[in-house]
């Protein structure tokens, strides 16, 4: 805390707090004095809390922010570190206007990077993930026909990740197929896929709070040849983008590489969004692979590389896979092959 200069640190962020604790919950903060750790939830995770949470000291109340402020009150802390993106600008004003002396410090760039190097036992909670989401890519491959709607395909694929162990779905699984696969985040719809068709698919799903990260493009029938230059470029700049990884390097410049590449394939103004993210307790979060980030990779670091091209009124093809920063370079962690998939 003394090389954030601050005297405590309040953290309601539910990622952060289950980093901290381990506790699995809907409502809980957490306060860090020089001495002391708090944990603090209401009546309903009393017992919960209890059988998660060890080193810190619990405290139940109605409002957590009520509980915080009636702790920090008693003691002589001055300036107190809170994660500027979690607290609401309410109950800000409501932490001021009760300790109208003490100095309240936005903290959100350090506290949303405590998590980013993961440990062994959070790659294997990570790497059970991507096996449990291989296993819906291969029911994905299974079910993808001419007539069956992207809805279906994505409840067979959350029937199948949950009896597999997942405790439940990242996000809502995109499936986009034909035109839709123009949409970078195309929600599956009742759009019934037809023979040509792109499929994207990105899935992901937690395993003991961690989650995986994975898009795979599909094509039904017999690919075309447009098809099969985008589905090429997007490899190719996967391929390229993970090969850059290594300890040392810029996030940013792996993004231009990317970026880059598939502009000069003539493709530049179809690809929009960032080329990866760190991915653990959040599905989203640091480092970032993307033109403003100022992240410099460490080994320890998980993110994706999914690079995309998506035209407009025709569809798009996504290659998402996770990376392990090792001493020694990068660690593919998504184990599905990343092979055009025709069905
Ligand atoms: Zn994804
Ligand atoms: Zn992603």
């Amino acid at each position: 805390m003394r090389c954030w200069d601050v005297d405590a640190v309040f953290i309601s962020g539910l990622e952060n707090v289950r980093y901290l604790t381990g506790f699995t919950g809907s409502n809980g903060a957490v306060l860090i004095t020089g001495r002391e750790g708090y944990f603090l939830t209401d009546f309903r995770y009393k017992i919960q809390a209890s059988k998660e949470i060890s080193v810190y000291k619990i405290r139940c109340c109605n409002r957590l922010l009520d509980g915080i402020t009636k702790l920090i009150v008693k003691t002589d802390i001055k300036r107190i570190g809170f994660e500027g993106d979690k607290v609401t600008y309410d109950d800000h004003s409501r932490f001021r206007e009760k300790l109208p002396d003490r100095v309240l410090a936005s903290l959100s760039n350090e506290l949303g990077r405590i998590r980013i190097i993961k440990s062994k036992d959070e790659i294997k909670h990570i790497r059970k993930a991507i096996d449990i989401t291989n296993r819906g890519f291969n029911i994905a491959a299974e079910s993808i026909a001419p007539g069956v709607s992207e809805k279906d395909i994505a409840g067979l694929i959350e029937d199948e990740v949950k009896k597999q162990g997942a405790e439940a779905v990242s996000f809502d699984i995109i499936v986009a197929s034909g035109y839709r696969a123009a949409l970078p985040h195309g929600s599956a719809s009742s759009k019934r896929i037809k023979k040509g068709d792109f499929v994207v698919i990105d899935l992901g799903v937690t395993y003991k709070g961690y989650n995986s990260d994975e898009t795979r493009t599909f094509v039904v029938g017999k690919p075309s040849q447009r098809q099969k230059t985008v589905y090429q470029v997007v490899k190719e700049s996967n391929v390229k983008a993970i090969d850059m990884v290594k300890p040392g390097v810029r996030a940013s410049d792996i993004d231009a590489a990317t970026r880059d590449y598939i502009k000069r394939k003539g493709f530049g103004r179809y690809f929009g969004h960032g080329t990866g993210h760190g991915v653990g307790i959040a599905v989203h979060e640091p480092p970032f692979i993307s033109p403003c980030s100022k992240d410099i990779l460490e080994e320890g670091m998980v993110f994706t590389i999914e690079p995309g091209i998506y035209i407009p009124g025709w569809g798009g093809t996504r290659i998402e896979d996770m990376v392990l920063v090792t001493d020694s370079g990068p660690e593919i962690l998504t184990t599905t092959s990343k092979e055009m998939v025709v069905v």
